[in-house]
């Protein structure tokens, strides 16, 4: 069968974690992407922030090895899963919003043509971090309105 929605820029959106047990597809561009300066995240990848893409549940599709893939109960609505061998943090999924994922970038094989276009918990930002880039700054999470506008279009 074929999707439209598998081509992005004439290539598949693909990535897997740093020993690829655990691989995926985007079926779709992925609709955000921002970093994350939030501490959670942060400690979970040992970088100073993270960069993440938002894309729908329905459109990721793990590849080979989800059985690799084990999660870490992070809150009390949020998952972060990573590959259980090698340990690279992939996805986050809340069950607020179980619709969309948060895809960790630095698993991308493919450039997802999307750019980053926020910064998110800017208020628990690494201190030796700078942000120089001009993007909007949100002090919490990504506003709703931002994430309603960009998932009902
Ligand atoms: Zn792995
Ligand atoms: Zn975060």
């Amino acid at each position: 069968m074929h999707h439209a929605g598998l081509l992005n820029g004439g290539r598949m959106t693909h990535g897997e974690c740093q020993c690829g047990e655990v691989s995926y597809v985007l079926r779709c561009q992925p609709r955000l992407m921002y970093h994350c300066h939030c501490g959670v995240c942060r400690a979970a990848s040992g970088a100073s922030f993270v960069t993440n893409l938002l894309v729908l549940s329905a459109h990721l599709d793990l590849e080979k090895g989800p059985k690799s893939l084990a999660f870490h109960q992070s809150s009390a609505t949020k998952r972060r899963y990573f590959c259980r061998s090698c340990g690279s943090p992939v996805y986050s999924q809340s069950s607020a919003r179980p619709e969309i994922i948060s895809l960790r970038s630095g698993t991308l094989k493919t450039d997802p043509i999307v750019r980053p276009s926020c910064h998110a918990y800017v208020k628990y930002k690494a201190p030796w971090v700078d942000i120089l880039d001009g993007l909007p700054q949100h002090p919490d999470a990504i506003p709703d309105g931002v994430l309603l506008k960009l998932f009902t279009t």
